[in-house]
């Protein structure tokens, strides 16, 4: 999933200062997980909002929305009325919901309200941590379904390098070396084999931005001309 954390509330605050009329919108997928901008961050920023401008003796009017997911069309589709009658948005998606928010609903100014941080997993309660960097060409197949261009404080390809020491990264002694990782995880798996070839430069031409996919079974059906 993408992990998020929520941005300073203050940065939040500035962002809408000029505003009387904000729409706070939350996303029910990924941010939500992470305790971002799920329903109940949305609530709790509104909330701190509103008292806080109270404070300032400054009206304003914020009002609340969580679609299941701000990536996907149809979702944000059921904010177009809710979205007439304010001024602005202040989205808790990720920066591709923010994005899409700010396709769909090009009349209105669009903020964000969380950063972007990385796709990983829970690791325990309260524990996001990275997973992957989304590289477009996986090789998890061969490193033991351990990430080296995400573990690995140099991102290589080939290891350890030569600032390994004991098992730990040169860069954090606390943290395992990724190579050690997947060198003892090969070993368990009888796959040690997989170490012995240095594996070729990575093709970038896979890591190229802005990334598109068209599943095949669409390709023919509604995309003629896309890749
Ligand atoms: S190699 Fe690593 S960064 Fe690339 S897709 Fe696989 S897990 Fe993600
Ligand atoms: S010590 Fe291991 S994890 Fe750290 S940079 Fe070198 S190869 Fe990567």
């Amino acid at each position: 999933m993408i992990v998020a954390v929520r941005k300073p509330f203050q940065e939040i605050k500035k962002s809408i200062a000029d505003f009387q009329n904000i729409l706070v919108v939350g996303c029910g997928t990924c941010v939500a997980v992470c305790l971002a901008g799920g329903k109940k961050e949305v609530g709790l920023l509104a909330s701190q909002l509103r008292m806080s401008f109270a404070l300032d003796k400054k009206e304003i009017r914020i009002s609340e929305e969580t679609p299941e997911r701000q990536c996907d069309h149809e979702f944000l589709e059921t904010l177009r009325e809710p979205v007439k009658e304010v001024d602005c948005l202040l989205s808790l998606a990720c920066g591709a919901g923010v994005q899409f928010l700010a396709e769909t609903y090009p009349e209105k100014k669009v903020f964000p309200g969380v950063n972007t941080s990385f796709i990983g997993v829970t690791e325990a309660a309260g524990l996001w941590t990275e997973r992957c960097r989304a590289c477009g060409d996986c090789l998890l197949a061969v490193t033991g379904g351990i990430c080296p261009r995400t573990l690995c404080a140099k991102g290589l390809d080939n290891g350890p390098c030569g600032g390994m020491m004991d098992g730990k990264c040169d860069v954090d002694p606390e943290r395992p070396c990724a190579w050690v990782s997947i060198y003892e995880r090969l070993t368990s798996e009888g796959r040690l084999d997989q170490m012995e070839s240095m594996r070729p430069p990575a093709d970038f031409r896979h890591r190229t931005k802005p990334g598109k996919v068209t599943h095949l079974a669409y390709l023919r059906r509604y995309h003629a001309g896309s890749k």
